[in-house]
Protein backbone atom coordinates (compact mmCIF):
# COMPACT_ATOMS: atom_id res chain seq x y z
CA UNK A 1 0.00 0.00 0.00
CA UNK A 2 1.42 3.38 -0.93
CA UNK A 3 1.45 6.79 1.44
CA UNK A 4 1.99 7.02 4.93
CA UNK A 5 0.88 4.51 6.91
CA UNK A 6 -2.42 5.39 8.83
CA UNK A 7 -2.74 6.73 12.28
CA UNK A 8 -3.62 4.61 15.08
CA UNK A 9 -3.89 4.14 19.16
CA UNK A 10 -1.99 1.23 19.59
CA UNK A 11 1.01 2.73 17.11
CA UNK A 12 3.72 -0.11 16.00
CA UNK A 13 5.76 -0.80 19.28
CA UNK A 14 7.21 2.54 19.10
CA UNK A 15 6.06 6.01 21.81
CA UNK A 16 2.90 5.80 22.51
CA UNK A 17 0.27 8.17 20.51
CA UNK A 18 -1.00 10.76 23.10
CA UNK A 19 -4.82 11.63 23.04
CA UNK A 20 -4.07 14.89 23.39
CA UNK A 21 -1.79 14.93 19.88
CA UNK A 22 -4.16 13.15 18.01
CA UNK A 23 -7.45 15.37 19.24
CA UNK A 24 -5.16 18.82 19.09
CA UNK A 25 -3.54 17.69 15.68
CA UNK A 26 -5.42 20.05 13.49
CA UNK A 27 -4.07 23.01 15.65
CA UNK A 28 -0.28 22.35 14.35
CA UNK A 29 -0.76 20.55 11.25
CA UNK A 30 0.85 22.40 8.20
CA UNK A 31 -2.68 23.92 7.10
CA UNK A 32 -2.97 25.10 10.15
CA UNK A 33 0.42 26.96 10.55
CA UNK A 34 0.53 28.42 7.21
CA UNK A 35 -2.95 30.23 7.18
CA UNK A 36 -1.70 31.76 11.32
CA UNK A 37 1.32 33.16 9.23
CA UNK A 38 -0.52 34.41 6.57
CA UNK A 39 -2.59 36.95 8.92
CA UNK A 40 -1.11 40.17 9.29
CA UNK A 41 -0.33 40.82 13.01
CA UNK A 42 -1.12 44.45 12.59
CA UNK A 43 -4.74 44.56 11.51
CA UNK A 44 -7.46 43.19 13.42
CA UNK A 45 -9.27 39.85 12.39
CA UNK A 46 -12.92 41.71 12.24
CA UNK A 47 -14.46 44.84 12.94
CA UNK A 48 -17.85 45.55 12.36
CA UNK A 49 -20.83 47.38 13.51
CA UNK A 50 -24.06 46.02 14.88
CA UNK A 51 -27.39 46.94 16.44
CA UNK A 52 -27.46 46.24 20.48
CA UNK A 53 -29.01 47.90 23.26
CA UNK A 54 -27.61 49.13 26.28
CA UNK A 55 -27.78 47.98 29.91
CA UNK A 56 -30.20 50.37 30.68
CA UNK A 57 -32.36 49.26 27.34
CA UNK A 58 -32.04 51.80 25.25
CA UNK A 59 -31.01 50.95 21.39
CA UNK A 60 -27.72 51.91 20.27
CA UNK A 61 -24.61 50.85 17.45
CA UNK A 62 -22.10 48.51 19.03
CA UNK A 63 -18.73 48.11 17.39
CA UNK A 64 -16.82 44.75 18.02
CA UNK A 65 -13.12 44.21 17.22
CA UNK A 66 -12.06 41.27 17.12
CA UNK A 67 -8.02 40.87 17.80
CA UNK A 68 -5.19 39.07 16.07
CA UNK A 69 -4.00 38.08 19.43
CA UNK A 70 -1.44 34.87 21.00
CA UNK A 71 -5.15 33.24 21.65
CA UNK A 72 -6.01 31.47 24.70
CA UNK A 73 -3.53 30.39 27.25
CA UNK A 74 -6.37 27.37 27.97
CA UNK A 75 -5.70 26.65 23.91
CA UNK A 76 -1.88 26.43 24.23
CA UNK A 77 -1.87 23.58 26.90
CA UNK A 78 -5.51 21.88 26.04
CA UNK A 79 -8.39 23.69 24.82
CA UNK A 80 -12.18 23.23 24.90
CA UNK A 81 -13.63 20.89 22.43
CA UNK A 82 -15.55 22.75 19.90
CA UNK A 83 -13.04 25.80 20.08
CA UNK A 84 -11.91 27.11 16.46
CA UNK A 85 -10.51 30.14 17.44
CA UNK A 86 -6.80 29.21 17.13
CA UNK A 87 -7.33 29.55 13.42
CA UNK A 88 -7.26 33.20 13.71
CA UNK A 89 -4.50 33.45 15.60
CA UNK A 90 -0.80 34.08 15.19
CA UNK A 91 1.60 33.43 17.90
CA UNK A 92 4.47 35.81 17.78
CA UNK A 93 1.75 39.05 17.41
CA UNK A 94 3.13 42.16 20.14
CA UNK A 95 2.32 44.64 22.17
CA UNK A 96 3.12 47.27 19.31
CA UNK A 97 1.25 44.84 16.51
CA UNK A 98 -1.99 44.75 19.18
CA UNK A 99 -1.73 48.98 19.49
CA UNK A 100 -1.58 49.14 15.92
CA UNK A 101 -4.84 46.82 15.24
CA UNK A 102 -6.56 49.30 17.89
CA UNK A 103 -5.85 51.89 15.95
CA UNK A 104 -7.05 50.60 12.92
CA UNK A 105 -10.39 49.36 14.08
CA UNK A 106 -10.60 53.05 15.69
CA UNK A 107 -9.86 54.41 12.37
CA UNK A 108 -12.47 52.15 10.08
CA UNK A 109 -15.24 53.57 12.59
CA UNK A 110 -14.49 57.66 12.49
CA UNK A 111 -12.96 56.85 16.28
CA UNK A 112 -16.00 54.55 17.38
CA UNK A 113 -18.49 58.16 16.73
CA UNK A 114 -22.09 57.07 16.76
CA UNK A 115 -21.67 54.11 18.24
CA UNK A 116 -21.92 53.36 21.92
CA UNK A 117 -20.67 49.99 22.93
CA UNK A 118 -17.60 48.29 21.65
CA UNK A 119 -16.87 45.11 22.47
CA UNK A 120 -13.10 43.80 22.41
CA UNK A 121 -12.87 40.28 21.82
CA UNK A 122 -9.01 38.49 21.62
CA UNK A 123 -10.08 34.51 21.35
CA UNK A 124 -9.07 34.55 24.87
CA UNK A 125 -9.28 36.63 27.76
CA UNK A 126 -8.27 40.67 27.95
CA UNK A 127 -7.52 40.67 31.10
CA UNK A 128 -4.74 37.61 31.07
CA UNK A 129 -0.94 38.90 31.40
CA UNK A 130 0.06 35.64 29.20
CA UNK A 131 -2.24 36.45 26.50
CA UNK A 132 -2.31 40.40 26.39
CA UNK A 133 0.55 42.78 27.04
CA UNK A 134 -0.18 44.62 30.49
CA UNK A 135 -0.13 47.96 28.48
CA UNK A 136 -2.52 46.74 26.36
CA UNK A 137 -5.41 45.74 28.52
CA UNK A 138 -4.89 49.37 30.32
CA UNK A 139 -4.99 51.52 26.40
CA UNK A 140 -8.65 49.12 25.59
CA UNK A 141 -9.92 49.87 29.32
CA UNK A 142 -8.54 53.79 29.35
CA UNK A 143 -9.72 54.35 25.39
CA UNK A 144 -13.45 53.36 26.35
CA UNK A 145 -13.85 55.20 29.76
CA UNK A 146 -12.20 58.07 28.15
CA UNK A 147 -14.41 58.28 24.98
CA UNK A 148 -17.43 57.36 27.28
CA UNK A 149 -17.90 54.22 25.47
CA UNK A 150 -19.94 50.68 27.13
CA UNK A 151 -16.87 48.20 26.91
CA UNK A 152 -17.27 44.46 27.14
CA UNK A 153 -14.65 42.03 27.14
CA UNK A 154 -14.09 38.60 27.56
CA UNK A 155 -12.43 36.50 30.12
CA UNK A 156 -12.13 33.06 31.66
CA UNK A 157 -12.84 32.90 35.24
CA UNK A 158 -9.39 32.36 36.59
CA UNK A 159 -8.15 36.32 35.35
CA UNK A 160 -10.85 37.63 37.46
CA UNK A 161 -9.56 38.00 41.19
CA UNK A 162 -10.37 40.89 43.27
CA UNK A 163 -6.74 42.27 42.79
CA UNK A 164 -6.94 41.88 39.07
CA UNK A 165 -10.39 43.54 39.17
CA UNK A 166 -8.85 46.23 41.78
CA UNK A 167 -6.86 47.44 38.81
CA UNK A 168 -8.74 47.47 36.27
CA UNK A 169 -11.17 49.52 37.81
CA UNK A 170 -8.85 52.12 38.75
CA UNK A 171 -8.39 52.83 34.99
CA UNK A 172 -11.99 52.03 33.50
CA UNK A 173 -14.99 51.82 36.96
CA UNK A 174 -18.01 50.66 34.65
CA UNK A 175 -17.12 47.75 32.03
CA UNK A 176 -18.75 44.24 31.43
CA UNK A 177 -17.33 41.25 31.28
CA UNK A 178 -18.63 38.25 29.23
CA UNK A 179 -17.47 34.66 30.62
CA UNK A 180 -17.97 31.45 28.40
CA UNK A 181 -18.99 29.47 31.25
CA UNK A 182 -20.71 26.80 28.57
CA UNK A 183 -22.79 24.50 31.13
CA UNK A 184 -23.44 25.13 34.66
CA UNK A 185 -22.52 21.28 35.53
CA UNK A 186 -19.67 20.09 36.64
CA UNK A 187 -19.61 16.85 34.59
CA UNK A 188 -20.36 18.65 31.51
CA UNK A 189 -17.69 21.02 32.19
CA UNK A 190 -15.35 18.37 32.58
CA UNK A 191 -16.07 15.84 30.19
CA UNK A 192 -18.22 17.29 27.65
CA UNK A 193 -16.38 20.87 27.17
CA UNK A 194 -13.13 20.06 28.44
CA UNK A 195 -13.23 23.88 30.10
CA UNK A 196 -10.37 23.37 32.51
CA UNK A 197 -12.70 25.20 35.19
CA UNK A 198 -15.76 24.51 37.43
CA UNK A 199 -18.95 25.91 38.32
CA UNK A 200 -17.02 26.93 41.47
CA UNK A 201 -14.86 29.16 40.13
CA UNK A 202 -17.58 31.26 37.85
CA UNK A 203 -19.64 31.50 40.96
CA UNK A 204 -16.04 32.94 42.80
CA UNK A 205 -15.43 35.28 39.39
CA UNK A 206 -18.98 36.63 39.24
CA UNK A 207 -18.86 37.43 43.41
CA UNK A 208 -15.77 39.79 42.53
CA UNK A 209 -17.70 41.58 39.61
CA UNK A 210 -19.81 42.21 41.46
CA UNK A 211 -18.18 43.54 44.15
CA UNK A 212 -16.60 46.18 41.60
CA UNK A 213 -20.07 46.91 40.17
CA UNK A 214 -18.59 45.54 37.19
CA UNK A 215 -21.54 43.90 34.54
CA UNK A 216 -21.39 40.26 33.83
CA UNK A 217 -22.64 38.38 31.00
CA UNK A 218 -22.85 34.55 31.12
CA UNK A 219 -21.94 32.43 27.47
CA UNK A 220 -23.77 28.96 27.64
CA UNK A 221 -23.47 26.17 25.25
CA UNK A 222 -26.73 24.58 23.28
CA UNK A 223 -25.47 20.77 22.79
CA UNK A 224 -22.03 20.52 23.52
CA UNK A 225 -20.47 17.47 22.32
CA UNK A 226 -21.62 13.75 23.43
CA UNK A 227 -25.15 15.16 24.45
CA UNK A 228 -28.20 14.48 23.04
CA UNK A 229 -30.78 16.73 21.57
CA UNK A 230 -33.11 15.83 24.06
CA UNK A 231 -30.30 16.09 27.09
CA UNK A 232 -29.39 19.78 25.04
CA UNK A 233 -32.62 20.71 25.86
CA UNK A 234 -33.40 19.66 29.66
CA UNK A 235 -29.63 20.36 30.89
CA UNK A 236 -29.61 24.09 28.48
CA UNK A 237 -33.11 25.13 31.00
CA UNK A 238 -31.42 23.98 34.19
CA UNK A 239 -29.16 26.13 33.40
CA UNK A 240 -30.25 29.12 32.52
CA UNK A 241 -32.47 28.96 35.68
CA UNK A 242 -29.11 28.66 38.11
CA UNK A 243 -27.36 31.74 36.55
CA UNK A 244 -29.94 34.26 35.90
CA UNK A 245 -30.21 35.78 39.47
CA UNK A 246 -26.33 36.50 38.79
CA UNK A 247 -26.37 37.19 34.90
CA UNK A 248 -27.03 40.90 33.56
CA UNK A 249 -27.13 39.35 30.37
CA UNK A 250 -27.41 35.33 29.32
CA UNK A 251 -26.11 34.41 25.83
CA UNK A 252 -26.78 31.06 24.24
CA UNK A 253 -24.68 29.70 21.81
CA UNK A 254 -26.00 27.31 19.87
CA UNK A 255 -22.92 24.70 18.51
CA UNK A 256 -21.99 25.78 15.23
CA UNK A 257 -18.43 23.81 13.94
CA UNK A 258 -15.47 25.00 13.55
CA UNK A 259 -12.73 23.97 11.63
CA UNK A 260 -10.33 21.37 13.26
CA UNK A 261 -11.80 20.57 16.61
CA UNK A 262 -13.20 17.81 18.28
CA UNK A 263 -16.48 18.52 17.35
CA UNK A 264 -15.70 18.88 13.92
CA UNK A 265 -14.09 15.30 13.84
CA UNK A 266 -17.50 14.23 15.63
CA UNK A 267 -19.50 16.02 12.66
CA UNK A 268 -17.63 14.56 9.95
CA UNK A 269 -18.08 11.10 11.44
CA UNK A 270 -21.65 11.53 11.62
CA UNK A 271 -21.70 11.49 15.49
CA UNK A 272 -23.62 14.91 16.52
CA UNK A 273 -25.87 17.16 14.53
CA UNK A 274 -25.92 20.51 15.41
CA UNK A 275 -29.07 21.48 17.02
CA UNK A 276 -32.37 21.90 16.00
CA UNK A 277 -33.61 25.59 15.50
CA UNK A 278 -37.30 24.31 17.57
CA UNK A 279 -35.18 22.73 20.44
CA UNK A 280 -34.30 26.48 20.55
CA UNK A 281 -37.43 27.83 20.32
CA UNK A 282 -38.59 25.34 23.32
CA UNK A 283 -35.44 25.91 25.59
CA UNK A 284 -36.32 29.89 25.21
CA UNK A 285 -40.54 29.08 25.85
CA UNK A 286 -39.43 26.56 28.76
CA UNK A 287 -36.56 28.91 29.94
CA UNK A 288 -38.90 32.38 29.63
CA UNK A 289 -40.26 32.07 33.48
CA UNK A 290 -36.95 31.88 34.97
CA UNK A 291 -35.82 35.50 32.84
CA UNK A 292 -39.59 37.04 33.16
CA UNK A 293 -41.22 35.04 36.31
CA UNK A 294 -43.88 37.48 35.84
CA UNK A 295 -44.50 37.42 32.04
CA UNK A 296 -43.34 40.45 31.11
CA UNK A 297 -41.30 41.62 28.18
CA UNK A 298 -37.49 42.95 28.03
CA UNK A 299 -37.35 46.14 29.70
CA UNK A 300 -40.38 45.70 31.75
CA UNK A 301 -40.16 45.30 35.57
CA UNK A 302 -39.98 41.71 36.66
CA UNK A 303 -36.73 40.92 34.31
CA UNK A 304 -34.42 38.87 36.02
CA UNK A 305 -31.93 38.42 33.20
CA UNK A 306 -31.45 39.35 29.55
CA UNK A 307 -31.85 35.99 27.46
CA UNK A 308 -30.38 36.13 23.87
CA UNK A 309 -29.94 33.14 21.97
CA UNK A 310 -27.86 33.80 18.54
CA UNK A 311 -27.65 30.85 16.14
CA UNK A 312 -24.08 31.50 14.32
CA UNK A 313 -24.60 29.96 10.84
CA UNK A 314 -28.25 29.42 12.04
CA UNK A 315 -29.88 27.40 9.15
CA UNK A 316 -26.43 26.08 7.56
CA UNK A 317 -25.34 22.19 8.16
CA UNK A 318 -22.50 23.28 10.76
CA UNK A 319 -24.90 25.54 12.24
CA UNK A 320 -28.73 25.09 14.15
CA UNK A 321 -30.99 23.87 12.05
CA UNK A 322 -34.01 22.48 10.59
CA UNK A 323 -35.61 20.99 7.43
CA UNK A 324 -34.03 23.98 5.33
CA UNK A 325 -37.18 25.75 4.23
CA UNK A 326 -38.43 27.02 7.61
CA UNK A 327 -34.99 27.99 9.16
CA UNK A 328 -34.91 31.54 8.34
CA UNK A 329 -38.25 32.33 9.67
CA UNK A 330 -37.35 30.44 13.07
CA UNK A 331 -33.62 31.72 12.63
CA UNK A 332 -35.61 35.68 12.90
CA UNK A 333 -37.60 34.85 15.64
CA UNK A 334 -35.28 33.76 17.86
CA UNK A 335 -33.19 37.17 17.10
CA UNK A 336 -36.85 39.09 17.38
CA UNK A 337 -37.17 37.44 21.03
CA UNK A 338 -33.51 38.50 22.38
CA UNK A 339 -34.76 42.20 21.40
CA UNK A 340 -38.65 42.12 22.87
CA UNK A 341 -38.56 39.06 25.39
CA UNK A 342 -42.05 38.54 24.11
CA UNK A 343 -42.73 34.61 23.26
CA UNK A 344 -45.32 36.11 20.81
CA UNK A 345 -42.90 35.82 18.21
CA UNK A 346 -42.86 32.77 17.94
CA UNK A 347 -46.61 32.66 17.17
CA UNK A 348 -47.72 31.05 13.77
CA UNK A 349 -44.48 28.98 13.22
CA UNK A 350 -44.93 26.10 11.90
CA UNK A 351 -43.34 23.25 9.42
CA UNK A 352 -43.68 19.47 8.98
CA UNK A 353 -40.41 19.06 10.01
CA UNK A 354 -41.47 19.67 13.32
CA UNK A 355 -43.00 15.75 13.74
CA UNK A 356 -39.25 14.75 13.27
CA UNK A 357 -38.22 16.91 15.53
CA UNK A 358 -40.86 15.82 18.22
CA UNK A 359 -40.34 11.84 17.10
CA UNK A 360 -36.31 12.61 17.53
CA UNK A 361 -36.84 14.10 21.33
CA UNK A 362 -39.41 10.97 22.61
CA UNK A 363 -36.91 8.46 21.18
CA UNK A 364 -34.14 10.09 22.82
CA UNK A 365 -36.14 10.27 26.05
CA UNK A 366 -36.89 6.66 25.76
CA UNK A 367 -33.13 5.22 24.59
CA UNK A 368 -30.93 7.60 26.19
CA UNK A 369 -27.85 7.66 23.69
CA UNK A 370 -24.96 9.51 24.88
CA UNK A 371 -24.50 10.74 20.37
CA UNK A 372 -28.43 11.10 20.07
CA UNK A 373 -29.95 9.78 17.10
CA UNK A 374 -30.32 13.46 14.76
CA UNK A 375 -28.70 13.23 11.75
CA UNK A 376 -27.52 16.17 10.18
CA UNK A 377 -29.63 15.22 6.49
CA UNK A 378 -31.79 16.66 5.01
CA UNK A 379 -33.52 16.32 1.97
CA UNK A 380 -36.03 12.97 1.10
CA UNK A 381 -36.32 10.59 4.32
CA UNK A 382 -36.16 8.17 1.73
CA UNK A 383 -32.27 9.01 0.51
CA UNK A 384 -30.78 9.29 4.20
CA UNK A 385 -32.47 6.01 5.44
CA UNK A 386 -30.71 4.72 2.14
CA UNK A 387 -27.47 6.07 2.44
CA UNK A 388 -24.48 4.34 4.71
S1 LIG B 1 -11.45 29.13 27.14
FE1 LIG B 1 -12.47 30.13 25.41
S2 LIG B 1 -10.82 30.72 24.01
FE2 LIG B 1 -9.96 29.26 25.50
S3 LIG B 1 -10.09 27.25 24.47
FE3 LIG B 1 -11.96 27.50 25.71
S4 LIG B 1 -13.51 28.46 24.34
FE4 LIG B 1 -11.47 28.67 23.39
ZN1 LIG C 1 -39.00 22.78 8.55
Amino acid sequence: MNGPPPVNLLGKGGKGLRIHDLVKAPANTPWAKARQQSWDASEPATVYATPEVLPDGTPCSAVTVILRTKGCHWWWSSGCTFCGYFNDTRDDVTNDDLHAQWEAAKTKFDGFEGHDMIKVYTSGSLLEDREIPVEFQETVLRDCHELGKELIVESRCEQLTEEKLSWAVTINPSFSVAIGLEAYDDEVLRFHVNKGFTTSSWDRAVTNLQKFNLRVKTYLMFKPPFMSESDALTHSVRWIAAVAERSDEISVNPMNIQRGTVIDRLHRHNEYRPPWLWSLVEMIRLAHPSIHPEGGLNGEADQVSRLIVHPTAGGKVRGSHNCGQCDGEVVAAIERYAVSGSLNEFDGLSCSCQRTWETELTLERQLPLPLGISKPRRGPVLNALRSP
